[in-house]
């Protein structure tokens, strides 16, 4: 009979299964991004409670099963982070986290920096008053993006390797900053743009709630995260339109 396995987890998605059961994705640092099958999840609110929430932090009990599935046996809720639930604009910055550092990790295999990367983002996320600005959103995925081996070039460029000089270009999924030099079909960027997003990458995140960067392409920070992936984050997406009505408003 399997043993069971306790990890440190958080809840990064999760879709019904059958009639009454619930498959629960999660980042954990020592096995990255699993999947675990709870049974009976949407048959009692008991069994689990409110514990299997996106962005809940939790101490759980798993047995491996025989496939890639394994079994959750029980929670313990360590952090629900309810303040986050208040507002749309937290809401939606916290699955894209959980959708990012989880899209971002291996299955099974270690992802320390990126579950610590999540636990941090979130704590952030629950503690602050306003809603963080542009450059915690890109701190968050240069972040992530780094820990995925996935780095853009940001102070050279991809192309050449020489030191970033106007004019610039960037190719998300094409290691980043290029000079317009060596590749002419790239779209412009400012260099401005490329520093402050060097600077939110060596920023700790509580530090970048407050921080706006200038004028540039923040949306495709995540990208090559995405590429990877094989489709956009639905995440994403939702946050490009809530800032788009901002700019609207
Ligand atoms: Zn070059």
């Amino acid at each position: 009979m399997a043993t069971a396995e306790q990890l440190d987890a958080v809840v990064v998605g999760h879709q019904d299964y059958r009639d009454s059961d619930r498959i629960v994705r999660l980042l954990t640092p020592g096995r990255g991004r699993v999947d675990v099958l709870a049974r009976g999840a949407r048959k009692s609110r008991r069994r689990f409670s409110a514990a299997l929430d996106i962005g809940n932090s939790l101490r759980v009990m798993v047995k491996r099963g025989r496939g890639t599935l394994d079994f959750l046996e029980d929670v313990d809720l360590l952090d629900d982070r309810l303040h986050i639930r208040k507002d749309l604009d937290r809401i939606a910055l916290a699955s894209f986290a959980c959708e990012l550092c989880a899209s971002a990790a291996r299955v099974d295999r270690p992802e320390p920096r990126l579950f610590g990367l999540l636990q941090m983002a979130l704590t952030v996320l629950d503690a602050t008053e306003g809603v963080p600005q542009t450059g915690w959103r890109a701190g968050l995925s240069v972040k992530a993006s780094t820990f995925a081996g996935l780095r853009p070039h940001l102070t050279e460029c991809a192309i050449c390797g020489e030191p970033a000089t106007a004019p610039m270009g960037w190719r998300p999924l094409g290691g980043g900053a290029v000079h317009r030099r060596c590749d002419p079909g790239a779209p412009m960027v400012d260099l401005e743009w490329l520093h402050a997003v060097r600077q939110s990458l060596r920023t700790p995140l509580r530090h970048l709630v407050d921080v706006s960067l200038p004028t540039g392409p923040h949306s495709t920070l995540s990208h090559a995260i995405e590429d990877q992936l094989g489709r956009p984050f639905t995440s994403r997406i939702l946050l490009d339109q809530l800032s788009n009505l901002d700019v609207a408003r």
